[in-house]
This record gives C-alpha cells, sequence and structure tokens, in this order.
C-alpha cells in the first residue's frame, strides 16, 4: 500500500472511473477519491455502492482540492469540462484524462488549463462493452497497457507520479506521442470497433431474412463481433468523430486487403488465402505471448 496522490477527483463515474477507484482503494493509493458525474442518477447509485469517498453535487466541489483530477468522460466533451472545471484547480495540480484518442483531447482541453496547473492525458488498453458507474472492477487495468502522452512542457516529476498511479492500479505504462498513439489505436481498436459495428449491421439485416438464424447460430464467429459492437455509442461515436484521420487512413487499408482477398477468393487463388490466413494466425500467437490474451478454448469464456 503506497500512497501516490492525497487527494484524487475522477470527472465522469463510468466504466473507467469506477475501474479506477476501486483499483485506487485496492492499491491504498491516495487519501480520498471525489467523483462527479452530470446526472443526478448517476450520483445517487455512486453513493448507494460506496465508489468514492465523496461524491459531489459540483465540479467545484469535486476539483478545488484535488491533487490529481481525471476526465473520464466521452471524448467529445472534455473541453467543455475541462473550460468549467479551470477556475477551481489548485495551483500545482495535475489534471489528466482516460480518453481514446489523444490529439483531439489535447487540442480541446489544452488551452482552457491555467498556468501552474500540469497536463498528462493518458488512456488505459483496458476496457469492456459495459458502461455506467456499476460496471468498474478493480482488476480491470491488470496486466493491460495504460499509454501517457505528455504534451510540450510537462513536467518529468509529475509524469512520473501519475506513472506511479497507474502502474499501482496494475497497469504496465508506456509513454508516446499524439500521433502515434491515434494511429496506433486506431489499428487496434477504433477500425476493428467499426469494422463489428458493420458486420452485426449486415447480420441484422440478414437475421429478417433467415428468421433469427443468425442469433441462434452466433458462436460461429459472430458472437466475437456481437460483444464489440454492443460497446457504448456516445463514446464510439465520439472517437471516430475524433480520430478521423488515422481511422479513415486504417479503414481506407483495410478496403484495399478486404478487395485482395475477394479477389483470391473469386478466381479460387487458395495459396494466396493459405498464405493470408497462417501470417494472422501468427499475430494471433504473438498477442498471447505477450500475455494480452488467452489461448484457452473459447478464448477462456466460463461455460454458461
Ligand atoms: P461511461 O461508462 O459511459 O461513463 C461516462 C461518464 O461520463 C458518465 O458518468 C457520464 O455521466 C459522464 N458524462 C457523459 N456526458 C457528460 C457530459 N456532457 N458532461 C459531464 N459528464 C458527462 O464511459 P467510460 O467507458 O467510462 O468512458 C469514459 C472515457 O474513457 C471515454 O473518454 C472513453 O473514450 C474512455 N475509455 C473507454 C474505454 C472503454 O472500453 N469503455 C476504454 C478506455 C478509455 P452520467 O452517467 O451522469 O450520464
Amino acid at each position: 500500500m503506497t500512497q501516490v496522490y492525497d487527494k484524487v477527483a475522477l470527472i465522469g463515474l463510468g466504466l473507467i472511473a469506477s475501474s479506477m477507484f476501486w483499483a485506487m482503494k485496492r492499491g491504498g493509493l491516495a487519501s480520498e477519491v471525489r467523483g462527479f458525474a452530470r446526472s443526478s442518477e448517476t450520483r445517487e447509485t455512486a453513493r448507494k455502492i460506496g465508489l468514492c469517498d465523496v461524491v459531489c453535487d459540483s465540479l467545484k466541489e469535486a476539483v478545488k482540492d484535488a491533487d490529481l483530477v481525471v476526465l473520464c468522460v466521452p471524448v467529445g466533451v472534455m473541453g467543455d469540462v475541462a473550460k468549467e472545471i479551470a477556475p477551481f484547480l489548485k495551483a500545482g495540480a495535475t489534471v489528466s484524462d482516460v480518453g481514446s484518442v489523444k490529439n483531439a483531447v489535447i487540442d480541446a482541453v489544452g488551452p482552457h488549463l491555467p498556468e501552474g496547473v500540469e497536463f498528462i492525458p493518458a488512456h488505459p488498453l483496458a476496457g469492456t462493452e459495459h458502461s455506467g458507474p456499476e460496471a468498474g472492477f478493480a482488476e480491470l487495468f491488470d496486466n493491460r497497457f495504460t499509454v501517457l502522452v505528455p504534451v510540450e512542457g510537462s513536467e518529468k516529476k509529475a509524469i512520473s507520479k501519475l506513472r506511479e498511479l497507474w502502474e499501482g492500479m496494475g497497469a504496465n505504462v508506456e509513454e508516446m506521442d499524439a500521433d502515434h498513439h491515434d494511429l496506433v489505436l486506431a489499428v487496434t481498436s477504433h477500425a476493428p470497433h467499426l469494422i463489428a459495428y458493420t458486420m452485426v449491421g449486415v447480420a441484422d439485416d440478414l437475421s429478417r431474412v433467415t428468421d433469427s438464424e443468425v442469433i441462434k447460430y452466433s458462436a460461429a464467429g459472430f458472437r466475437d463481433f456481437t460483444r464489440i459492437a454492443a460497446s457504448d455509442p456516445t463514446m464510439w461515436r465520439d472517437v471516430f468523430l475524433n480520430n478521423k484521420e488515422a481511422t479513415l487512413e486504417i479503414l481506407g487499408r483495410f478496403t484495399e486487403e478486404l478487395f485482395a482477398l475477394q479477389r483470391a477468393i473469386r478466381t479460387g487463388d487458395g495459396e494466396h488465402l493459405f498464405d493470408y490466413f497462417t501470417h494472422t494466425r501468427a499475430i494471433r500467437r504473438g498477442i498471447i505471448e505477450a500475455g494480452q490474451d488467452t489461448d484457452a478454448p473459447n478464448f477462456g469464456r466460463e461455460k454458461k
């Protein structure tokens, strides 16, 4: 149990913030965590389940004494929230966020923050398809990566403190610049989500013809797409609107590969298909070797 910060404020009390709270408690990483959410309904739920030491009814009350303020709201509203909290931030405080895109958040938040406040954007590469204050759990970040994206002038001491917090919450911490982060995430997360959304949409059209067989036989691969495509619509709308360039670049490349595979199927080019699938299988093995997934049958899911 090593305390890293005295007072922490979590703005937005959904999946990520609630997981951070439980992980901070588990590690004894902060003496007091205050939380604020936009709706009174979420604040009530938070009070009921003991999420945060103090649940505040105003942003001011939540941030005024905080040594660390973490914005855990959808990417599209980070700038508005930063503007609202700016006058109440303590001198020397660190402001961070957990947004899934970084360039847009830096552009939206940075200009509002006063002199003497450190801004260190971050992104935990961990999540589930669930959202809201009851979705969080202390283990969410264990052995997952959290990327810190320090901006120009970020103080080294403040960066190491934030790193210490994320490591205390179980994460492996890496640093990257915002352009690189947004491109890597477009490949590993944003484009795959869009493809899953599309596939589930197509299958839904089909199911009207096939009388729900899509659902009945979903174990054949489709089920894993549906889990991803159940992710929060607000969050994902904001991700695509705010990581436009990198996502469109990757989708362009995806379309080219898809056409190549389509041609291989049409022309009966089995060698192309076999080589392609052999290559992709090796990538899957690499992920398992890096400890980022399990090779247990059925992805380690428990039998229901
Ligand atoms: P979530 O469970 O949907 O929670 C979002 C929270 O933000 C809620 O407490 C909500 O308040 C609040 N909020 C929404 N709109 C707001 C506004 N206009 N002003 C103030 N508060 C507002 O979301 P989450 O999954 O924790 O995601 C939060 C952030 O983490 C996002 O930026 C997302 O990109 C990032 N992230 C998500 C994942 C993931 O897999 N979910 C992974 C890594 C990073 P109410 O409940 O009162 O509406």
